[in-house]
């Protein structure tokens, strides 16, 4: 279960009308029973219900079961597109592993706002689901240009480029560090962008194949590929 509560030896958690509901309405968890928390930050802990109510409740955190495991220091940037389809690739993006969810505004993006506070739920929700300890934050929507302008060099960029007939990833990819992959919209980056992104020194253009993947598909290739060639 995630908390947004510092977890601890002895640390009380409060529930909220929600996370009471879940426990003890959905789970049909009862006093003394045990559950496993996490809050993003402190590892996984077994906590004790204390308290439980129809609208609140109170866990004792007893012990910690796994330590905080973070991910590597890769980003996800991508081009919102369709609700279902923006909710799927920030799902598997945590899933995955993905440090940082970025959504950003490019020439061709077909949606120009985004509900960060749902995408950031879905996030919680695939961390929650895969027994992970770390949940990415995603980002506010960033517009390409600023992106590009405030980038530390330092984060390297897999830029994926249906353009390109083939790539060796495996062997331009052999740099660990922090890494950002960039996936496009549906209609693609525009010859623009993608001549910006093909003049960086620091960016890497990928082919993910012949056949032209969608933007939501991209990117849990493009994530694959990355573990394979550089994480863990
Ligand atoms: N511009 C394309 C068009 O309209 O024909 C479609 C773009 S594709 C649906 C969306 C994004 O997914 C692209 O901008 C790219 O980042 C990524 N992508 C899809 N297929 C790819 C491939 N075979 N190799 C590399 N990137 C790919």
């Amino acid at each position: 279960l995630y908390v947004e509560h510092p977890l601890g030896v002895g640390q009380s958690v409060p529930l909220d009308k929600g996370q009471a509901h879940y426990l003890f309405g959905v789970m049909r968890q009862a006093v003394g029973g045990q559950v496993l928390l996490f809050n993003g930050q402190d590892g996984e802990w077994r906590a004790s219900i204390a308290k439980a109510g129809k609208r609140a409740g109170e866990l004792i955190c007893e012990e910690q079961t796994k330590p905080l495991q973070m991910p590597p220091d890769l980003w996800l940037c991508f081009a919102p597109i369709k609700k279902a389809r923006t909710d799927f690739i920030v799902e598997k993006a945590a899933e995955m592993g993905a440090a940082r969810i970025v959504p950003m505004q490019t020439e061709f993006t077909n949606s120009g706002r985004i509900q960060r506070d749902r995408l950031q739920a879905h996030a919680v929700e695939a961390a929650e689901q895969c027994g992970g300890t770390y949940v990415p934050e995603v980002a506010d929507m960033v517009r390409f240009d600023r992106l590009l302008h405030d980038w530390n060099p330092d984060r390297r960029i897999m830029f994926c480029d249906e353009t390109l007939a083939a790539s060796q990833i495996g062997s331009q990819m052999d740099t660990a560090g922090p890494w950002a992959i960039f996936i496009g919209p549906e209609g693609g980056f525009s010859q623009k962008e993608g001549d910006r992104l093909r003049a960086l020194d620091y960016a890497t253009s990928v082919s993910l194949g012949p056949r032209i993947l969608r933007a939501d598909t991209a990117a849990v290739a493009a994530m694959t590929i990355w573990q394979q060639a550089l994480g863990d």
